[in-house]
């Protein structure tokens, strides 16, 4: 929560004509996510899983020294901009470190059995960043960063990610670009964020061709599309991939009133999504799921969100009921739509290359 990302108006700089407002990824949406765990009474079933920061050895698997050394210096004084869109404060390196290590965190604390899943509730967000840049919000990339930890120091073989937030998991993707011991699947809003990136055409390229999906809906897409992706896409993929680990960043602004998407999804659809994953993941890795935080910036509604993500997780039902549940299931255009299809028939074509 001390990260600061500044005063910005939602994601630009003010001046001249633009009014000072906040950061759209300021701390308010996560610390809303805890709370709401706290009211429920979940918090207290949950196991907590202690971050420390990840070390310059696991950073180094995904970033170039000379990017982890600018931001660290940069950190140290008054912080800055890490890339396009990425703006930090004072000793924001020290907590993006522990953002990435909260994520090895909780893969090593589901590798060791402690927990049978877990939910990385951390920021800044990762999937965006490269190795030498950061983007959109992030700094590390967390999700690649603890993926490879499980790969190289875990001896893992075969990983797999399932980006399920509306952006595009670019900086996943280019981690594992030409590695075939990682399945790297984003579910993400057409050409939305990175601008021209993650079409169903990236497939991945050498050794790690074919392990690549990209399924760009088109902005508008609700629940109905969400489950016909996961039914007819990514869970046949995870079912002939067999990965020993799915990881997932788990960015909750493909939500209906999300400021920074388009797509309808409610907390219903999260929860349908969550129970298809576990059941595979039961089947193909004794259910090792790790998710970590990545976006979601409606602050009213992303809480319940999260809640249902964590209900299904768990196995347990808080009896709380999501209050904007009815009105976001009820919006027009929820059920898969003829062109929504068309994409989803194009991405199934993709099977075939694993
Ligand atoms: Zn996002």
């Amino acid at each position: 929560m001390w990260h600061d990302t500044g005063t910005h108006a939602g994601i630009m700089p003010p001046g001249g004509p633009v009014q000072p407002y906040e950061h759209a990824e300021n701390p308010e949406t996560k610390r809303r996510i805890r709370k709401l765990l706290e009211v429920s009474g979940l918090l207290d079933k949950l196991v907590p899983v202690t971050a420390t920061r990840a070390t310059q050895e696991q950073l180094l698997r995904v970033h170039t020294r000379d990017y982890l050394e600018q931001i660290s210096a940069m950190s140290a004084e008054t912080g800055g901009d890490a890339g396009g869109f990425t703006p930090f404060g004072k000793d924001s390196y020290e907590i993006a470190r522990l953002s990435a290590g909260g994520v090895i965190a909780a893969v090593d604390a589901v590798l060791e059995g402690t927990v049978r899943n877990a939910y990385a509730m951390v920021r800044p967000p990762g999937h965006h960043a490269l190795a030498d840049t950061g983007m959109g919000f992030c700094l590390l990339c967390n999700g690649a960063i603890a993926g490879l930890h499980a790969l190289e120091a875990r001896g893992l073989d075969r990983i797999a990610f399932v980006d399920w937030d509306v952006h595009h998991g670019n900086g996943t993707q280019a981690a594992f670009w030409e590695d075939p011991r990682a399945l790297t699947i984003s579910v993400h809003q057409d050409n939305c964020f990175p601008p021209d990136s993650g079409p169903i055409e990236d497939n991945g390229e050498g050794p790690g061709e074919g392990f690549n999906i990209n399924i760009p809906l088109p902005p508008g897409s609700g629940t109905g599309a969400y489950e016909a992706v996961f039914d007819r896409v990514v869970v046949p993929a995870l079912n002939a991939y067999k990965p020993q680990l799915i990881i997932v960043p788990s960015g909750f602004d493909a939500g209906a009133h999300d400021p920074l998407g388009r797509m309808q999804m409610h907390s219903g659809g999260y929860r349908s999504l969550t129970q298809k994953l576990l059941a595979a993941a039961d089947e193909l890795c004794d259910g090792r799921i790790v998710m970590c935080h990545e976006g979601g910036y409606n602050a009213s509604t992303v809480p319940f969100y999260a809640l249902a993500v964590m209900e299904e997780l768990m196995g347990d039902s808080s009896g709380v009921d999501d209050p904007f549940l009815e009105i976001m299931s009820g919006l027009g255009g929820q059920e898969l739509q003829p062109h929504q299809d068309e994409v989803i028939r194009r991405a199934e074509s993709l099977l075939a290359n694993l």
